[in-house]
């Protein structure tokens, strides 16, 4: 799954907030035409965290060939990748304008220091709830096998607190997960919020595409939905804005979900965990998903299993892959497939800030 979305529920956020007159701060990036069988080149980077397990270069090409393939057999597009550039993630983050990281830095529910107000958490994911006109019974029913089993919510109040309260547990156990040096994965380091790499486009980045062996999980107080707060905040991959980018948006892609073998992820994968190749392939098939979004802004047909768009429930990759149908999915039939139905946004008053010397 991917976050993908999170900026345009940002933005009705924000006018909620401002009562529009923000209105004119968010702006569509223009959407490129492209042709069927036509070749895409996409930059890629490898951003590395040295305490973490990382991809093998043979798994990485494992992965990319992967992604090409499922793309080629899904949207009909050949994918040409660039050497794979190795960068390290916090080079990476060190891209993002200052004034445009000061901008967005109270929207990260700060779990580390337990200064973060749940509150408030609760109220951005009921916000969330209501804009997407969510029905409790049906939520509850997605939900339920992820919840605790006495959760009993009568309203989408009720509802929301429930998930901030499930949300934080969950990233108290990422908390938990330790990398080989012994100290936990989820270091003092800003390099895990997802706010971080949300707005790395708007720095003078060089790549469509950026790998990670990073895990990135946090808490937001502005647009997180359910299937985010049941997986406590992690986030496998988003399309987001790029100022660099000839399609506006770029790609950030962690393995991380892929290669953990902890007890949470291996529950969140339905009891499972991938040898190296497996892990390869099916991370680059699922990638693909983030390919939509960034060539065609493909929006998320939900429960549609042919489609590579139908966002996989929980970290249950191998489920999502085996049930991809390429006949059955074809571009344009439903309205989550049509080219442009999520177009990128991007906030033009960060944008100034980040070309400001
Ligand atoms: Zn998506």
């Amino acid at each position: 799954m991917t976050a993908s979305r999170r900026p345009a529920l940002l933005l009705i956020f924000i006018l909620l907030l401002t009562g529009c007159r923000g209105a004119d701060v968010w702006r569509h990036t223009e959407i490129v035409p492209i042709q069927p069988g036509q070749t895409i080149h996409l930059r890629v980077a490898h951003a590395v965290n040295d305490r973490l397990p990382r991809m093998t270069p043979e798994q990485l090409d494992t992965l990319l060939a992967a992604t090409r393939k499922t793309a080629l057999e899904h949207f009909g597009v050949h994918l040409e990748f660039s050497e794979i550039s190795e960068t390290s993630v916090d080079v990476l983050l060190a891209l993002i304008p200052p004034k445009v990281r000061q901008a967005r830095m109270n929207e990260i529910y700060d779990f580390k220091s337990g200064m973060g107000d749940r509150k408030q958490l609760a109220s951005g994911i009921l916000t969330t709830l209501l804009e997407r006109k969510t029905k409790l019974t049906e939520a509850l029913a997605y939900a339920r096998p992820y919840l605790p089993d006495t959760a009993a919510p009568k309203s989408l109040e009720e509802f929301s607190i429930l998930l901030a309260d499930v949300m934080l547990a969950r990233l108290e156990g990422w908390r938990a997960i330790k990398a080989a040096d012994g100290k936990p994965v989820l270091d003092d380091t800003p390099r895990n919020e997802w706010i971080f790499w949300d707005t790395v486009g708007y720095g003078e980045l060089p790549y469509d595409l950026v790998i990670t062996n990073q895990l990135v999980a946090s808490a937001e107080y502005t647009a997180v939905e359910v299937h985010t707060a049941i997986r406590g905040g992690l986030t496998t991959g988003t399309t987001t804005f790029s100022r660099n980018s000839p399609y506006g948006s770029f790609v950030f892609w962690s393995t991380f979900p892929f290669t953990d073998t902890s007890a949470q992820s291996h529950a969140l994968r339905g009891n499972e965990d991938y040898n190296a190749t497996q892990a390869a392939e099916l991370s680059g098939a699922y990638l693909a998903h983030e390919v939509g979004h960034l060539l065609f802004k493909f929006g998320h047909p939900f429960g549609q299993q042919a489609c590579v768009m139908n966002p996989a429930s929980l970290l249950h990759y191998r489920v999502w892959q085996q049930q991809l149908d390429a006949q059955h999915c074809r571009i344009g039939n439903i309205p989550e497939m049509q080219i442009g139905a999520i177009p990128e946004i991007y906030n033009a008053n960060w944008l100034r800030m980040a070309q400001q010397p």
